[in-house]
């Protein structure tokens, strides 16, 4: 099954969020494969917002993104990678349609309750950057049958 990588931003950790964030994911059908709390610093944020660091907010993406530990996770499901990144919703949790994790729990564009890899090529990036191979588990859920039909397995 395909896998992608989530952080729990400090804005959940900081607003209690944490089981309300992953509820979703769990109710959804995914697979929890890895799970940790971290502190994120400067270097490895440096790689995983490769894409932003010469825009004017990265600072303060940086110092919010360090202002409390974090929780990483790799989800486990059919087509993982796109499902999380619709549940996760728009950037912006202002724009986010309701119903989605930032639409219905964020106010912010930058306080925006969570990360979620954007195409399989990052997941298996990012999986690797934050995790060692031994932190992911390779077991099935005794609801499978009631998650997939056979041929979607
Ligand atoms: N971000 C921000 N201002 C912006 C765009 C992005 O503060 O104008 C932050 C926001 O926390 C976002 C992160 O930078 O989640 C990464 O940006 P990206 O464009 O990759 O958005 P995402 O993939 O998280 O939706
Ligand atoms: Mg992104």
């Amino acid at each position: 099954m395909e896998q992608t990588f989530i952080i729990l931003k400090p804005s959940t950790i900081s607003r209690s969020l944490v089981g309300d964030v992953l509820m979703r994911f769990q109710r959804k059908g995914l697979r929890i494969a890895g799970i940790k709390m971290m502190r994120l610093n400067e270097e490895i944020l440096r790689e995983h917002y490769a894409h932003l660091v010469d825009r004017p907010f990265f600072p303060t993406l940086l110092k919010s993104m360090m202002a409390t530990p974090v929780i990483v996770a790799v989800l486990a499901g059919k087509e993982a990678v796109a499902v999380v990144r619709a549940l996760t919703g728009a950037t912006n949790c202002r724009v986010a349609a309701p119903g989605t994790i930032r639409g219905d729990f964020g106010m912010s564009g930058q306080e925006n309750i969570i990360h979620a890899s954007d195409s399989v090529e990052n997941a298996a990036i990012e999986v690797a950057r934050f995790f060692k191979p031994e932190e992911i588990f390779d077991y099935e859920l005794p609801t499978v049958a009631s998650i997939y039909a056979p041929d979607e397995r």
